[in-house]
């Protein structure tokens, strides 16, 4: 199944790939990592939002850097890019959470599964060409509280990669992109 245009892909060094070589630096660059506050380790969530003006949509893209610090963020990077990232990226993760109901009950190949799942999106994640590797891809979710549209903002994790297990499922509010 083609999701999205293999062409816009531009081909990056893998991000990923220093998590499986650790080395000197590589230890260096980890301890760089920890929250001066907290102490815990910080991860980088790329959030994606798909806004409108006048006709025309684009995708606002952020990445921030999230710890164990209550309600604290960094704000690391932001990017205005074409809407088919954001529309790409909602597929794809529906496509993984359909098939992931169809295979609840066959754990070995919920597992294959979910390794297909971190590479089409780390593959998805590289036309960024990010400085900073994102260890979790959120959107934002409007949830209303009552009859008359009125309601708050969340941000929701759709995907996590495994180094990335601490990180929460849902944040409280939009990260300032609303
Ligand atoms: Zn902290």
């Amino acid at each position: 199944m083609e999701l999205y245009d293999e062409s816009i892909i531009n081909p990056t060094r893998d991000e990923f790939s220093y998590l499986w070589g650790l080395n000197k630096k590589t230890i260096e660059l980890q301890k760089q990592l920890k929250c001066s506050a907290c102490r815990e380790r910080t991860f980088k969530i790329l959030i994606v939002h798909l806004k409108a003006e006048d006709d025309h949509e684009y995708t606002e893209c952020k990445i921030v850097s999230v710890c164990g610090c209550e309600d604290k963020y960094e704000d690391l990077d932001r990017e205005y890019i074409n809407p088919s990232f954001y529309h790409s990226i909602v597929s794809i993760a529906d496509y993984y959470n359909e098939q992931t109901e169809h295979l609840s009950d066959f754990p070995e190949q919920l597992a294959i599964l979910e390794e297909e799942y971190d590479y089409d999106i780390k593959k998805f994640l590289q036309q960024l060409q990010s400085q900073f590797s994102i260890h979790a891809v959120a959107l934002l979710e409007y949830n209303s509280i009552s009859m008359d549209g009125e309601g708050e903002w969340s941000t929701e994790v759709i995907w996590k990669d495994r180094f990335a297990f601490g990180i929460k499922k849902s944040f409280e509010g939009s990260f300032d992109l609303i």
